[in-house]
């Protein structure tokens, strides 16, 4: 059953390049409410956790080290919806195969460095969240 919470990050580029308050802008116009945020910086341990699926991946070392490098932005976003609707607003991991107004299209550099995360299914979008927020930041 599709639930109405997605978990996203602006990663370090995009918080890097002053990419914040653009971002936001077009989520919440885009229809979702910001129900809990924070700057946080992941540790190397958070990083490999959090993309422990893609450990087998040629791309995953690089991957840690990216989101590690500077501070992110963590969030709960609410929409009906919200995992799918997100990943719509996002665009592909490729920003070259993004759709056009995505956000991935706007302010990614490369399949690498693409601005921004989305959850990609209910049950990591909890799992997810649960790794960056305590049930008393969850509003
Ligand atoms: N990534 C990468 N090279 C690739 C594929 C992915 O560096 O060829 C990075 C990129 O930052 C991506 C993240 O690994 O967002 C997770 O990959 P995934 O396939 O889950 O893409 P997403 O769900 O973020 O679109
Ligand atoms: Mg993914």
């Amino acid at each position: 059953m599709a639930t109405n919470r997605t978990f996203i990050m602006l990663k370090p580029d995009a918080v890097e390049k002053g990419y914040i308050g653009g971002i936001l802008e077009k989520i919440t116009a885009s229809g979702f409410k910001i129900v809990t945020l924070k700057l946080i910086q992941m540790t190397k341990a958070d990083a490999e956790t959090f993309y422990e699926v893609h450990n087998e991946r040629p791309f995953y070392e690089e991957l840690v080290e990216y989101m590690t490098r500077g501070p992110i932005v963590a969030a709960i976003l609410e929409k009906d919806n919200a995992v799918e609707d997100f990943r719509t607003l996002i665009g592909a991991t490729n920003p070259a195969e993004a759709a056009e107004g995505t956000i991935r299209k706007q302010y990614a550099a490369s399949i690498s460095e693409n601005a921004v995360h989305g959850s990609d299914s209910d049950d990591n979008a909890a799992i997810e969240s649960a790794f960056h927020f305590s049930g008393r930041e969850q509003f």
